[in-house]
């Protein structure tokens, strides 16, 4: 096993297309990260670069001190799980994880050692003599992994292996690919747009947006500190409501309106936002932070809107709200009482709930309580 280093990594295709920004990512030895970020925001192009499978167009990529973006794929030590898994149809699960060992040469005996070996830590002795197309989805995707442990190579790349199971069945891999993380002790970088698989498996999460590294953090901070709106709009299911709030200098500070109502600005916040008198800044709640009622003395911001549509989740209800002001707001409440469609719901959130961005959405001011969270790290 070994770290992971790329520095400057770039990629622009031949049509001009700049899939990767130049970055710059260490992943320790022996660490479990994440890639997150939308479709179409480089994620494949930056694994498929570390495996050799792509030429990147400036940069480095180093494995264990080694420097490898010169070397032909199977020269480098990573294995890549695909999405898609990519068995090999016409050969048996058994020949299908010995592919890569048959591909170098390892003796029969020790081949056929390493497959069991890696078959029984997967679950799959039962299946070896099986074909593919006689696989489930859940066990298509245990050879694929099997393939790539066989090998014990120094890094582990992996393409939303998950992408193609069923919600249950993910969660269970989800645990599963942990625990061999745990297991294997290899250095895993994994890719996926579903932060909530981010947020379980990874050790740190890197968010990519349109080729450049937004924020790369662990999962507490990244919720509870985000970088800029991307990150904050991003993570968190909904993400954070953002609404523009127009700034001004008041007797006893800056003052805020966001959606037609005043925000209080707390005291702690109040320095990182004077420079910004006369500005629009980006005012953050999370929609967890909202609440529905008469607000008390402690609310810092008050906003009613008819509720266009509510999620059911069972335990508790997501109420989509159109402020009137125009805004979108989600609010997550508890599951009773159920408001009615086309009903006003009287929203606020307490000062510890405030985020807010600068002009240029990077976060300017987070609640105090996240800044102490993370202190306490
Ligand atoms: P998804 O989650 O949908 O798989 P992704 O984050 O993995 O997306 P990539 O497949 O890395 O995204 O693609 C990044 C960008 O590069 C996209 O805009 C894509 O259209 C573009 N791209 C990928 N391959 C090529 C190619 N061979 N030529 C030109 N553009 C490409």
């Amino acid at each position: 096993m070994a770290e992971l280093r790329l520095a400057g990594l770039a990629k622009r295709f031949p049509d001009g297309t700049e899939a990767l920004a130049p970055l710059d990512l260490e992943v320790p030895d022996g660490a479990f990260y994440v890639l997150l970020g939308p479709s179409g925001c480089g994620k494949t192009t930056l694994l498929r670069l570390i495996a050799g499978l792509e030429t990147p167009t400036a940069g480095e990529i180093r494995i264990g001190g080694r420097r490898v973006d010169g070397l032909p794929p199977q020269a480098r030590d990573v294995a890549m799980v695909f999405q898609d898994y990519a068995l090999y149809p016409h050969l048996s699960v058994r020949d299908n994880i010995a592919f890569p060992l048959r591909m170098r040469r390892v003796p029969r005996a020790e081949r056929e050692r390493r497959v069991r070996e890696v078959a029984r830590l997967l679950g799959i002795e039962a299946l070896l003599g099986r074909r593919p197309r006689e696989l489930s989805g859940g066990q298509r995707q245990r050879v694929a992994m099997g393939r790539a442990l066989v090998r014990a190579p120094a890094v582990f790349l992996m393409d939303e292996p998950l992408s193609n199971l069923d919600a249950r069945l993910r969660i269970g891999m989800r645990a599963e690919i942990a625990a061999l993380h745990r297991r294997t002790g290899g250095t895993f970088l994994y890719v996926t747009h579903d932060q909530a698989e981010a947020m379980t498996l990874g050790e740190r999460i890197a968010v990519l947006d349109r080729g450049r590294l937004r924020q790369l953090a662990d999962p507490d901070t990244l919720y509870a500190r985000p970088a800029d709106v991307f990150v904050a709009g991003f993570v968190g299911s909904p993400g954070m409501n953002l609404v523009p709030a127009r700034v001004r200098a008041g007797p006893a500070g800056p003052e805020a309106e966001a959606a037609g109502a005043p925000v209080a600005v707390p005291a702690e916040q109040a320095g990182a936002l004077a420079p910004y008198a006369g500005a629009t800044l980006t005012l953050g709640v999370r929609p967890e932070a909202l609440r529905v009622g008469p607000a008390g003395e402690g609310a810092a911001w008050r906003v009613a809107g008819r509720c266009e549509a509510l999620e059911r989740l069972g335990h508790e209800q997501v109420a989509w709200v159109r402020t009137g002001a125009g805004e979108r707001l989600a609010a997550r409440l508890p599951a009773r009482p159920r408001p009615a469609p086309g009903e006003t719901l009287p929203l606020w959130a307490p000062p510890g709930a405030l985020y807010w961005f600068g002009p240029d959405g990077r976060l300017l001011a987070a609640p105090a309580a996240a800044d102490a969270a993370r202190a306490g790290r």
